[in-house]
């Protein structure tokens, strides 16, 4: 077979997928990236109301990336604590409990996708295939021959899936999903409070779901609220008036009234783990591999740990003379290993959260009023979950670990 025209085709550039791209470029292989909406771009006078909150791993991740400056010249909210709350008790985590000056950011998904895109056309060894989706592909000898919707062809010698929670190349590989749908909707939209956020983020557990206002870079909150199906209907059928003042109920009016919200947009929530991360030539990263509930913000973080552990698997494995094939089975079952339990004990842990918090059975809410209690008075407990948040625990890629250097 003539040598393969890329070493690694990404299926997807989503903040995922063009993290991975960055993350790999650099170290001589030739990347491709395919991406059939290409245009989600950042806008300066528009909120994007879908936003996430970056870990300090992944902000390590972004600056290493280059794709820091163009970020912070724009809009992103640094959150110094975090106040979680409901009917009977309630944990404040502060980063200067831990001395950090904060716990993470809060980013709008298309600035960080933008800014991952802008920093891959500055590389020669990316090529940017926009317009077309992966339709398919056949097996060659050290390759796989692959088919984009708009007929082009290429051959690579490793196909990473990172096109999101349906991915079709998951399904195509013949990967098993298990999923559940966790029986909630998650609405979305910007808010504007009589009194200002103060860097904090706010999450009260409710019976229906857990509500969170986010802190955004100007001044406004990004709500997230996960209600269970018929609470998520009758709230999206409000008009902004009413849908304002339940959400102030909802909250408990700690920033006093809800002046505004943007229209609303609703994300039915599910659960999906795919039973393989590897197959022939192929590996899973991002919501092609995993999807969490939203309830602790560590579903593009899992992801961003999925692109830099993918990276530094196969950079190592292609290092040496004669190593030169990034599909190598024995590369991608060290990727596997390393990712995979992860993921699944924050799934495991969410799905816990999920299970504890979602209802009012008097037994539950006396675990969580101890639990409550009990973390919140025990500042090793308290520095315990926030170096969780932060995403410092675990066995981290180099590009997450400290020392950054950079302007924030
Ligand atoms: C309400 C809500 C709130 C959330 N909040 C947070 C948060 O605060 N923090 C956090 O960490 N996570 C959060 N998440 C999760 C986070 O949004 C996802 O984990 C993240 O978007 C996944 O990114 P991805 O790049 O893997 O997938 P996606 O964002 O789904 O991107 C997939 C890409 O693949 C492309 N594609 C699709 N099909 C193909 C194909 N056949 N070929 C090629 N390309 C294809 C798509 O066009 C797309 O660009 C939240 C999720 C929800 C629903």
């Amino acid at each position: 077979m003539a040598r393969p025209d890329f070493d690694v085709c990404i299926a997807g550039g989503g903040m995922v997928g063009a993290a991975t791209a960055l993350a790999l470029a650099d170290h001589g292989l030739r990347i491709a990236v395919v991406e059939p909406r290409g245009g989600a771009r950042w806008q300066q006078d528009v909120m994007d109301e879908r936003v996430s909150s970056i870990t300090i791993a992944s902000w390590r991740l972004l600056v290493r990336l280059g794709a820091w400056d163009f970020i912070q010249a724009r809009r992103a909210s640094p959150f110094e604590a975090i106040h979680t709350w409901d009917d009977d008790g309630a944990v404040r985590f502060r980063a200067a409990d831990i001395g950090e000056p904060r716990l993470g950011w809060i980013i709008e998904n298309s600035l960080l996708q933008t800014a991952l895109l802008e920093q891959l056309q500055l590389r020669d060894d990316v090529e940017m295939l926009a317009g077309a989706a992966i339709a398919g592909w056949t097996r060659e000898a050290d390759g796989l021959r692959v088919r984009l919707s708009d007929g082009r062809r290429l051959v690579s010698r490793l196909l990473v899936a990172a096109d999101g929670g349906r991915s079709a190349v998951r399904e195509q590989a013949g990967i098993e999903v298990r999923e559940h749908a966790y029986g909630q909707q998650g609405i979305v939209a910007t808010v504007t409070t009589e009194q200002g956020h103060g860097g904090i983020a706010r999450q009260r557990f409710l019976a229906s779901g857990p509500l969170a206002l986010l802190p955004l870079a100007d001044g406004r909150t990004s709500l997230v609220w996960s209600a269970d199906d018929g609470t998520a209907r009758a709230l999206l059928a409000m008009g902004d008036a009413a849908f304002a003042e339940a959400l102030a109920d909802g909250i408990e009016r700690v920033l006093g009234a809800v002046l505004s919200v943007t229209p609303r947009l609703a994300f039915p929530l599910q659960s999906r783990l795919a039973q393989r991360y590897i197959g022939e030539r192929i590996a899973l990263v991002g919501d092609a591999a995993h999807v969490i509930h939203p309830l602790a913000g560590q579903g593009v973080n899992l992801g961003l740990l999925d692109a830099a552990a993918l990276a530094e698997t196969v950079c190592r494995g292609v290092a040496g003379a004669g190593r030169r094939d990034p599909g190598r089975a024995s590369v991608l079952r060290r990727y596997e290993r390393w990712r995979r339990g992860d993921n699944r004990r924050m799934q495991f842990a969410m799905d816990g959260f999920h299970w504890l918090f979602a209802n009012d059975d008097p037994i539950r809410r006396r675990a969580r009023n101890l639990g409550f209690q009990l973390t919140d008075r025990c500042p090793p407990a308290k520095a315990y979950f926030m170096r969780h948040a932060m995403g410092l625990r675990g066995e981290l890629p180099a590009l997450m670990r400290e020392p950054v250097s950079a302007e924030c």
